[in-house]
């Protein structure tokens, strides 16, 4: 067996990143129709933070849990090639964590919903209750920079163990400092503006049917 991914840490955000939309949008748009646009619009505009936005939707939820979490789950589609492009990394021998704001549990469900290999997920907890009103637990580990309330570039150097290289996929606010610390990165939306703006070569994309093929390529010309 070869092994092109060797010492290889794939970072994926999960949100518009693994999956088509934004599930927790979705869900959001589902239970309490535009009223959880206010906080977004409050964000756009710079005036409260990506988590804190976050905190405030969910916080508008009234759903029972079991309820919100298969919501969460069922809003959840693959973007077209992840399947084979996962097995392809872990066959390869990279190593691959999830690191979202999400909820840690649907993206569990997911997983398991798609039978897909097992990956380490570093995500969001749910707390609360619907009566008194949902929180967001955000990962313990995601402490704060200069920029991010939990920074995801905390956790990445929190789970770096020894890899030579890291590829990073995104498409959002909170991904930035991971970009920055990345050897590869791959950028949609948001993320992939930001980037442009920093001046950080990035790898446009959609799917992932190609994506195997570019880290091939980075990995054969080092
Ligand atoms: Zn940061």
């Amino acid at each position: 067996m070869t092994t092109p991914f060797e010492r290889l840490l794939v970072i994926l955000d999960y949100d518009g990143t693994i999956t088509v939309d934004d599930c927790n949008e979705v869900v959001l748009q589902q239970a309490v129709g535009d009223a959880w646009r206010v906080s977004d619009e409050a964000m756009q505009r710079g005036e409260i933070s990506p988590n804190e936005a976050f905190r405030r939707q969910i916080g508008l939820l009234r759903v029972p849990r079991p309820e919100l979490l298969a919501m969460t789950v069922a809003a959840a589609r693959l973007r077209p090639g992840f399947r084979d492009f996962l097995a392809g990394l872990l066959d390869g021998g990279a190593r691959v964590v999830i690191v979202s704001d999400g909820l840690r549990e649907a993206i569990a469900a997911v997983w398991e919903r798609e039978r897909l290999p097992a990956v380490e997920i570093h995500a969001s907890e749910l707390l609360g209750d619907p009566r008194t009103g949902y929180d967001v637990g955000f990962n313990t580990l995601a402490l704060a920079c200069e920029r991010c309330e939990h920074c995801k570039a905390h956790v990445l150097r929190h789970v770096r163990n020894g890899e030579v290289r890291v590829a990073v996929f995104g498409d959002g606010d909170g991904d930035l400092c991971l970009a920055r610390h990345a050897d590869i990165v791959f950028a949609r939306r948001r993320l992939a503006g930001l980037c442009a703006r920093e001046g950080i070569a990035f790898h446009p994309f959609d799917g992932y049917a190609d994506a195997l093929a570019a880290l091939e390529a980075t990995a054969a010309s080092r």
